[in-house]
């Protein structure tokens, strides 16, 4: 599967996932600890108050077959990924929170608050994660970089 040349016709399904995923995370998930909100801020958001955490067994895949083996493909929703940020909803696998884990989704936070909305950073983060691959990929970078250590 080529995603450089399917990506455009994907995102709008992409974007329409992503939103759904962030609206229910929003709606059962819980806000940040004073201490995580303390660490929300050093790394950069604007609101942290509007972040909210939802625990999962693992991470949602879309039921859409064309998007499921994209995001498998690039290795986005693959088995080893144990968190996943959309807009202010973060979703943690049981058993893999930390604080350098939430600090690191805490920054893909700041990152959406830059773009202004999930439709608008989501095209910037997936281009240049088919571009260059997730690990290399400059949002990837900035959250790695922006980690704070565990205790
Ligand atoms: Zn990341």
């Amino acid at each position: 599967m080529d995603l450089q040349t399917l990506l455009p016709r994907l995102l709008p399904r992409a974007i329409a996932w992503a939103e759904a995923v962030a609206a229910d995370t929003a709606a059962r998930g819980a806000p940040l600890s004073a201490l995580a909100l303390a660490d929300a801020r050093t790394v950069g958001v604007q609101r942290p108050e509007q972040i909210r955490v939802l625990m999962v067994d693992h991470l949602p895949l879309p039921a859409d077959p064309e998007l499921q083996a994209a995001a498998l493909q690039t290795g986005l929703l693959g088995p080893n990924m144990t968190g996943l940020t959309l807009g202010y909803s973060i979703l943690i696998c049981d058993g893999h929170l930390s604080r350098r884990l939430l600090s690191h989704e805490c920054r893909h936070v700041t990152q959406f608050e830059h773009a202004g909305s999930i439709a608008s950073f989501l095209p910037a983060y997936l281009s240049a994660i088919v571009q260059v691959g997730y690990w290399n990929c400059q949002f990837e970078q900035d959250a790695r970089a922006h980690e704070l250590s565990d205790a």
